[in-house]
C-alpha cells in the first residue's frame, strides 16, 4: 500500500488522508541527538526478533467501527503503537528518573511505581531511580527516596500511594528548576486532569529551557473520565468496591418497610463508576449522573419516582454520583475551592437523604420509612488494584518506560482499543471522557431501572 507524508502530520495511503498523532521525540528538538541500540537486545530474556519492536510507521486506530461507505472519516485519529523502539536516546548509565504521584487516590497507584521501577531497572539497566514526595511540591520542599525493586517489591498489594500525594504546590519554576538542579533527564507523572495540565506546562517549560528531559504521562483518575484512552486504570477496582457498598444499601432497604438505600459514588463530571456499578449489580432502582439533570418535586420528578417504587417494591435503592444535582442544593456562597483550585462540592448524598425524609414526614405522615445513607467514597479508591487493574498497570507502567527510553515527550500511555498507545498529553490534559447518554449503556441502564427521564413540564418552575 502507497503510503507518504503530506508534510503536517497527515499522510495519505491509497490517496486517503490519514489523521496521525504523533507525539514529539527529543530528537525532533535536537537534531544531532545519539541514538543507541536498545538495551533488551543484550537481555537474555527478550531474545527480540523480527516484529519485536514497535516501530514509527504503526498506529492505532481510534474507532475501530467502519464505514464502507466512508473508510477515512476526517474525524478518525490514529495514534502511535507504543512498546520498545529499535534505538534509545539515553545510555542506561546517564538515566536519572523521577516518578511523583499528584491529586487523589486511585486503586494500582501504587503497582504503576512499583512497575515503573521493574521496568526501568530490569528491561533497561537504569539504577537511578528517584521518588518524589508528596505531589508536585515534592520536586522543590523536600528530599526523594532512593527506588530499586526491592524497595518497591510489596507496594502493589497496597492502596495508596507510598510516594505520597497532595494538592496544590505546582510551583512550575521551582519544579523545573529542581529537574535542572537535581539533574532529571526521564520524568514519570502519575495523576489526574489537573496534573497532566500540570505536566503539559513542565514539558512546555522544559522545551523552552532547552533540557534535554523525558515527560512521560499516566493519566490516574478513578472517576474515569480520561480522553481518548480505554480507561483509567483502578476504575474496574472500584466499580468492583462501589458494587459492595450498593449490596449493602440493597441489603438494608430490603430489611425495612419503605426503605430506601441512598450511595453516594465517585464522579465529579462523570458517572461512569455509578453506571457501572448500577450495570453490575441490577439491584438499583435509580442513578444519578452529572450528565442528566434531575428534579425532585413534580410529575416526573425523583419523588414521584420513589413513591411509585415503593408503593410496587416495598423499597428503592438509589446510586447519586457526587457531581449530580449540584445545581439544585443552596448555594454555600463561599464557593471554597481545594488546594488545587477545584471547587468543593456540597454532598448530594446527606442533602437528598435529608429532602427524601422530608417529603415523605410531609406527603406520607404515620407511615414507616427509612433511608440508609451510605457513603463509601474513600473506601472505593484507597483499597488496592484488583488482578485485572494489576495487570493493566503493569503494561501502562512498561509502555511508559518503553516510550520515554526512545525518547518521546510530552505524551501519555494508555490503551486505545485494546492496543497501547502515546497520546499527545494535551489531547488528554484538556479533554474529558463523559458518560455518553445517547449511548446504548445508558438506554440500558434505564430499561434495568425504569427511572424516569427527568423532563420538567413546562409548568414547573
Ligand atoms: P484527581 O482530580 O483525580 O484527584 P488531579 O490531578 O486532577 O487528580 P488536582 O488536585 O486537581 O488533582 O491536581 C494535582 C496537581 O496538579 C496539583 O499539584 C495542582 O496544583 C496541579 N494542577 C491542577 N490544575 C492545574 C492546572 N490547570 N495547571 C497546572 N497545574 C495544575
Ligand atoms: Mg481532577
Amino acid at each position: 500500500m502507497a503510503v507518504y507524508e503530506n508534510g503536517n502530520g497527515s499522510v495519505f495511503a491509497n490517496d486517503a488522508k490519514i489523521n496521525l498523532q504523533r507525539v514529539p521525540n527529543l530528537s525532533d528538538f535536537f537534531p544531532d541527538l545519539p541514538k543507541y541500540p536498545n538495551p533488551l537486545n543484550e537481555n537474555k530474556y527478550f531474545h527480540p526478533s523480527k516484529g519485536f519492536f514497535a516501530t514509527e510507521t504503526q498506529f492505532v486506530a481510534k474507532s475501530v467501527t467502519i464505514d464502507v461507505s466512508n473508510p477515512n472519516p476526517p474525524n478518525q485519529k490514529y495514534f502511535m503503537l507504543a512498546g520498545p523502539r529499535e534505538k534509545v536516546v539515553f545510555k542506561s548509565e546517564d538515566v536519572k528518573a523521577a516518578i511523583v504521584t499528584c491529586g487523589g487516590l486511585c486503586p494500582g497507584l501504587n503497582t504503576v511505581i512499583r512497575e515503573l521501577v521493574n521496568g526501568l531497572w530490569h528491561q533497561y539497566g537504569v539504577r537511578q531511580i528517584s521518588g518524589v514526595l508528596a505531589g508536585y511540591r515534592g520536586f522543590y520542599s523536600s528530599d526523594t527516596v532512593y527506588l530499586d525493586p526491592k524497595v518497591v517489591d510489596s507496594w502493589h498489594k497496597v492502596g495508596g500511594t507510598m510516594l505520597d500525594t497532595s494538592r496544590g504546590g505546582m510551583d512550575l519554576k521551582k519544579i523545573v528548576n529542581s529537574i535542572e538542579d537535581r539533574g532529571y533527564n526521564v520524568l514519570f507523572i502519575i495523576g489526574g486532569d489537573g496534573t497532566l495540565r500540570g505536566a503539559h506546562g513542565i514539558f512546555e517549560e522544559i522545551k523552552r529551557r532547552g533540557l534535554k528531559v523525558s515527560v512521560a504521562c499516566i493519566p490516574k483518575t478513578v472517576d474515569n473520565d480520561v480522553a481518548v484512552i480505554d480507561r483509567s486504570f483502578g476504575f474496574q477496582t472500584a466499580v468492583e468496591a462501589a458494587q459492595a457498598a450498593i449490596n449493602a444499601a440493597h441489603v438494608e432497604a430490603e430489611s425495612t418497610p419503605n426503605g430506601v438505600g441512598l450511595v453516594k459514588l465517585m464522579g465529579r463530571s462523570a458517572g461512569h463508576i455509578a453506571l457501572h456499578a448500577t450495570l453490575s449489580s441490577r439491584d438499583v432502582d435509580c442513578v444519578l449522573i452529572p450528565e442528566v439533570p434531575f428534579f425532585l418535586k413534580g410529575p416526573g420528578g425523583l419523588l414521584e419516582f420513589l413513591d411509585q417504587r415503593l408503593a410496587e417494591n416495598g423499597h428503592c435503592v438509589i446510586v447519586v454520583a457526587e457531581g449530580a444535582g449540584q445545581d439544585l442544593m443552596p448555594k454555600s456562597g463561599d464557593g471554597a475551592k481545594d488546594d488545587s483550585g477545584n471547587l468543593l462540592f456540597q454532598d448530594i448524598g446527606y442533602w437528598l437523604s435529608g429532602q427524601l425524609k422530608k417529603h415523605r414526614n410531609e406527603n406520607h405522615p404515620g407511615k414507616v420509612f427509612a433511608v440508609k445513607y451510605i457513603d463509601p467514597t474513600y473506601m472505593v479508591r484507597a483499597v488496592p488494584s484488583n488482578a485485572t487493574d494489576t495487570l493493566y498497570c503493569t503494561l501502562l507502567a512498561h509502555s511508559a518506560c518503553h516510550g520515554a527510553m526512545a525518547g518521546y515527550t510530552g505524551f501519555v500511555a494508555g490503551p486505545v482499543n485494546g492496543t497501547y498507545c502515546y497520546v499527545p498529553l494535551e489531547q488528554v490534559a484538556y479533554n474529558q471522557h463523559l458518560v455518553n447518554v445517547n449511548h446504548q449503556k445508558w438506554a440500558w441502564v434505564k430499561s434495568l431501572t425504569n427511572q424516569p427521564e427527568f423532563v420538567k413540564p413546562d409548568s414547573l418552575p
